[in-house]
């Protein structure tokens, strides 16, 4: 006799529903963290006559060696350390959790923080461990990170630096002592590494247990679907197990070959968009009752006094951002921005204005 769905899906999986993306068609998109800006003609013509000598009728090169080799020396990935691909780093972040599964295997992370440990977590099947961060300026709390580490002996700890949906960066003492702390692996995912102003790929050779994750997202590809993972040959190659062969596909490797190759490009948006996140973040302050967190990301944390009003009064004006309030105590009230072009970033604030008086 056939068993029911609900015999067969596990109940911490039947409970979810699937990561809900809403229809942004005709919006001004400040939801995603996304670069908004697109290439010039000739560069949109150059990069179309590479695509026509990939191979579509061949699989792709399953070591992705030239591209891996335009990383390293875009990322200044140091030469003793070794890569790992991702289809984004949320693969990456999979592929870690499935080689390290195993009943009473822990992740631990700092809460407010990116949703997809956790959500890997489960779908891993391995226990969860959330440690707040400091309530007022989103600090980690260093003290009660130590204290879980010691308690709950995780396998993984991930801490993005710079931080989402917080947008700073965690004292970096505080994050040297975890590493060193940490009787497992510890991920620092550096997502916004181009928004910011530290990293800890340069660190990677002093600590055995360390890796850096990376993602072309944020810097203007995040159609691509490309994340990178730095760290010992001898974790990495462990991790390669867990990949599926062909995970990076034709059009990714030529694409982001391509891109890496005129990464000068990519640097001057990421520096157009520092410059307006300053901006931004100055006319937010600005309005009635808001207050502003410090952002080195290409995002900013804002709490106003109804979310949930201003959200849906900036959907009405064809406008999407974040909503944070009821995702998390510790964001009561807050929105989250993603930093625009200077024209949608004046959209947005005209809306506000218009909202909140
Ligand atoms: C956006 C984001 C990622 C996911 O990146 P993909 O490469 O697009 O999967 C990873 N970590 C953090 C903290 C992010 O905000």
């Amino acid at each position: 006799m056939e068993k029911s769905l609900d015999y067969w899906v596990r109940p911490s999986l039947r409970a979810l529903s699937a990561y809900p993306v809403p229809d942004s068609s005709g919006f001004i998109k400040l939801d995603a963290m996304e670069n908004p800006y697109r290439w010039s003609d000739e560069m949109l013509d150059a990069w179309l006559a590479r695509l026509r000598d990939a191979p579509l009728n061949r699989y792709p090169d399953p070591g992705a060696t030239r591209l891996k080799a335009l990383l390293r020396e875009t990322m200044a990935i140091p030469a003793a350390s070794e890569l790992a691909l991702g289809n984004g780093s949320d693969e990456l972040i999979q592929m870690l959790a499935l080689l390290l599964s195993g009943p009473g295997r822990k992740i631990l992370a700092p809460e407010p923080g990116f949703v997809m440990y956790k959500m890997i977590g489960l779908f891993t099947n391995m226990d969860y461990v959330g440690v707040p961060l400091r309530g007022e300026d989103f600090a980690l709390d260093e003290a009660a990170m130590l204290e879980a580490i010691e308690v709950h002996q995780p396998a993984l700890i991930f801490l993005a630096y710079p931080n989402n949906p917080t947008g700073n960066l965690f004292n970096r003492t505080s994050v040297e002592r975890i590493i060193r702390a940490a009787p497992g692996l510890v991920v620092v995912d550096e997502a916004y590494c181009a928004f910011a102003d530290d990293s800890f790929m340069g660190d990677l050779p002093r600590y055995p247990n360390l890796l850096v994750m990376r993602t072309v997202s944020k810097i203007g590809l995040a159609g691509l679907r490309l994340g990178l993972l730095a760290g010992a040959p001898e974790w990495i190659a462990e991790i390669d197990k867990v990949r599926l062969p062909y995970n990076i596909n034709v059009l990714t490797q030529h694409s982001a070959e391509f891109a890496l190759q005129h990464y000068a490009v990519l640097l001057a948006q990421t520096e157009q968009i520092k410059q307006d996140r300053a901006l931004l973040a100055a006319a937010l302050v600005k309005l009635p009752g808001t207050r502003v967190w410090p952002s080195e990301a290409n995002f900013i944390l804002l709490r106003v006094a109804d979310a949930l009003g201003v959200f849906n009064a900036l959907l009405e004006r064809k406008i999407l951002i974040k909503k944070l309030h009821g995702s998390h105590p510790l964001l009561e009230q807050c929105l989250r921005i993603t930093v625009g072009t200077p024209e949608q970033n004046q959209q947005l604030l005209d809306a506000l204005q218009e909202t909140i008086n």
